[in-house]
């Protein structure tokens, strides 16, 4: 998987490639699942959800630009496998899941593997998680149409958010740099996210 579909592919950050050397994939998908894990595309997970094709996750985390100190806030926990990665990679992930589901069986992988700087909760991850805020990386697995301004406020000075913006059908990654200037926002490539769902996302 790390060679063929992420090294072949322009990923060069070496935190990310290692990580996601590590991380079992097969243990963040169903049973029926797991022959297909390491494959080249998303999957389905419970409550109609996806875990990401591994391009995107690799993609996004290395925008991310981590250096191995930093606390991560991520919205949409989905299966924990975004998650898991990135805890390989900085101080504490805090992440946020609004389908208790998902929620359960991601905790449940953690606690198998001891990936015990992960920090989950149930929520809607668009207001953030303001009590351990600001954080210095922030990143959205799932496709809103604005960048919600709270994730904005949580996120620290010289802090990187990645976000897929955009309609329903197609977004694209956001990368958005905070500093002393203000805030910065790139345009990147082209996805297609499930809805982030939510106060600063889509309607339920
Ligand atoms: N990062 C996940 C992984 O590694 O498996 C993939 C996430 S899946 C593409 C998107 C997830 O975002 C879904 O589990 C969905 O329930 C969740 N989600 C959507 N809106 C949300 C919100 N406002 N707060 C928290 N989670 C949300």
């Amino acid at each position: 998987m790390v060679q063929e579909q992420l090294v072949s592919r322009g990923i060069t950050d070496a935190p990310t490639l290692q990580a996601m050397s590590e991380v079992p994939r097969h243990l963040f998908v169903e049973d029926a699942m797991r022959a297909r894990a390491y494959g080249d595309y998303p999957l389905p997970i419970s409550a109609g959800q996806t875990i990401s094709q591994p391009y995107i996750v690799a993609l996004m985390t290395q925008m991310l630009g981590l250096s191995g100190t930093e606390k991560v806030l991520e919205v949409g926990t989905g299966s924990g496998y975004q998650a898991a990665v990135l805890s390989r990679m900085c101080a504490r992930v805090y992440t946020v899941e609004r389908i208790n589901q998902l929620l359960a069986s991601s905790r449940k992988v953690f606690d198998i593997l001891r990936y015990y700087n992960i920090i989950a909760k149930l929520d809607d991850g668009t207001m953030g998680w303001p009590e351990n805020g600001p954080y210095d990386a922030i990143i959205i697995t799932a496709g809103g149409p604005e960048i919600p301004s709270p994730l904005v406020d949580q996120l620290a000075d010289s802090g990187r958010m990645v976000i897929p913006v955009g309609n329903q059908e197609v977004q694209e990654l956001q990368l958005l740099t905070k500093n002393e200037d203000g805030i910065k926002i790139e345009r990147r490539d082209k996805v297609r996210f499930v809805d982030l769902i939510g106060k600063y996302g889509w309607s339920d």
